[in-house]
């Protein structure tokens, strides 16, 4: 590829702080909010306009898990007491049922992070993009931040990447891997996707519908219609749209197909978009446009075919391209697929987590969703080999691709997220490096703050 070169140039230094979060997504919130209330000074930067990236601007809106306790439950009982979720249902699925924590309101959500975190003292800088860290040899001492008045450096003395795709980390020099790491063919990288949601359906029209099709086998339908706004889950439509497929040679990618409601609106999971190199800007443009292709298509045949849809249309599109696995950034431990199927104990476990096992396969076959036992998460995957006085939480720690099937559902992103924060203040605090903190501390705050760090912690009272 031809080449120019960038003159080097003096930037101005626009803050001193104790800590920098990289990304204001599911995660990062989370970990600003927890370190600001241990008293540090802690900027929280994301690149869009708004707080909640996957969970908010990427329409998700829903935890595929129960949140068990510190700040996820928190935020998630703050957005009930506001009417910006339901309760929690169990999902029905080929292999049992799995408890998952009700979808938000995506738009009350992005402000009521942003509320907590100013109420913390965070400061927050949208629509600055961190575009690279600055080392002293392998340690981070802060970021190198563009937005609208150009470029400027953010020092600090720990940084904890929440980028979703471990920019900062790999960066840095931190070692890691994409996707499950093999080469070529056999490289196992989950799909891209695009969520969108349609307004007026007659819910009540499709749950009755729901009840009574083989062709919806992984569902919640909740006994009271008061509760369909929030508490309405459908998974499956395999045969009706393999027959629109045969009816109209419509290419539709995707045959097992989510939709769920959030506060009325129908949300759904259907685009898919195989083999995307997210990193390469012409690769994600194309993408896009082919989920607005699918987007048109699926709304059309939810129309056409899915009772309760006849009156609906399109009402939101999420800006943002969903990206399920990029970058696993190698830490002192890496999280298997063994670990989070039975559950291995670890002496620095930051949490208890009871996410699904959610795997679209790479190839497109599929999707694998099923609940299984509590795991925990150790501290040691969200310490980068390599760097220091860098963190990493949310999608990026260090997991296989299957262990990554769990650990990057929101819950466990948002534990990582909350975790990371205590870690760095604790270091910060005691002039110590993030990868030598006493673990025992961290866990002691986590407790207090309610978070359950073993599956016994779970035991009803
Ligand atoms: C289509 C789809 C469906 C999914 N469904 C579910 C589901 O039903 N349930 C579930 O639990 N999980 C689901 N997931 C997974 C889950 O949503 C994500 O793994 C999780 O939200 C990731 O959280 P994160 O904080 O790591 O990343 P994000 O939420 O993506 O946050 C990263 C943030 O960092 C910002 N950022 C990135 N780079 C920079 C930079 N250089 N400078 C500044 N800011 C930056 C981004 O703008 C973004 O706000 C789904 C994912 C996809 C794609």
């Amino acid at each position: 590829m031809r080449q120019i070169e960038e003159p080097a140039r003096q930037i101005p230094v626009l803050l001193d702080v104790d800590i920098v979060v990289v990304g204001g997504g599911t995660t990062g919130p989370l970990a600003a909010i927890a370190a600001a209330r241990q008293n540090k000074r802690v900027v929280l930067i994301e690149r869009f306009g708004s707080l909640g990236g996957n969970l908010t601007l990427g329409l998700n809106t829903k935890p595929s898990g129960a949140l068990l306790g510190g700040l996820p439950l928190e935020i998630w009982n703050l957005a009930r007491s506001t009417g910006a979720a339901g309760a929690d249902y169990i999902a029905k699925t080929k292999t049992g049922g799995v408890n998952i924590a009700s979808p938000c309101d995506p738009e009350i959500m992005k402000m009521l992070l942003t509320r907590l975190c100013a109420d913390s003292g965070v400061q927050i800088l949208f629509e600055t993009l961190v575009s690279r860290p600055v080392m002293e040899g392998n340690t981070v001492v802060g970021v190198v931040i563009e937005n609208k008045s150009g470029r400027s450096f953010i020092g600090a003395k720990v940084v904890i990447d929440c980028s979703a795709d471990g920019d900062v980390a790999a960066a840095a020099g931190a070692p890691f891997i994409m996707g499950s790491g093999e080469k070529g063919e056999d490289l196992k990288m989950q799909p891209v996707g695009m969520y969108f949601t349609m307004a007026d359906v007659d819910l009540i029209a499709l749950s009755r519908w729901a009840r009574t099709t083989d062709d919806i086998p992984a569902q919640a339908i909740p006994d009271d219609d008061a509760q369909l706004d929030y508490g309405l889950w459908l998974t499956g439509f395999n045969k009706t749209i393999q027959a629109y497929k045969k009816e109209t040679g419509i290419t539709l990618p995707r045959e097992n197909i989510t939709l769920k409601t959030a506060n009325g609106l129908m949300y759904v999971n259907a685009t898919r978009v195989l083999d995307v190199d997210v990193f390469s800007p012409t690769q994600f443009s194309d993408a896009v446009i082919e989920c607005y292709r699918q987007i048109d298509e699926y709304a059309a045949f939810l129309i056409k075919k899915v009772p309760g849809f006849e009156k609906s249309r399109i009402a939101q599109i999420a800006p943002v391209l969903g990206v399920r696995e990029t970058r696993h950034i190698e830490g002192e431990y890496t999280l298997t697929t063994d670990d989070v199927m039975h559950g291995t104990p670890f002496e620095d476990t930051i949490a208890v987590d009871v996410s699904a096992f959610d795997v679209h396969a790479p190839k497109g076959e599929d999707v694998d969703f099923q609940g299984l036992k509590p795991y925990e998460i150790p501290y040691r995957c969200m310490v980068p080999k390599g760097v220091e006085q860098l963190l990493v939480a949310g999608r990026c720690i260090s997991a296989d691709h299957g262990a990554h099937g769990r650990s990057r559902n929101m819950p466990a992103c948002m534990a990582t997220g909350q975790a990371a924060g205590i870690a760095a203040s604790i270091a910060v605090g005691s002039n110590t490096t993030v990868r030598h903190i006493p673990v025992e501390n961290m866990q002691s705050i986590l407790k207090s703050i309610g978070m359950p760090l073993r599956p016994a912690d779970l035991a009803s009272p």
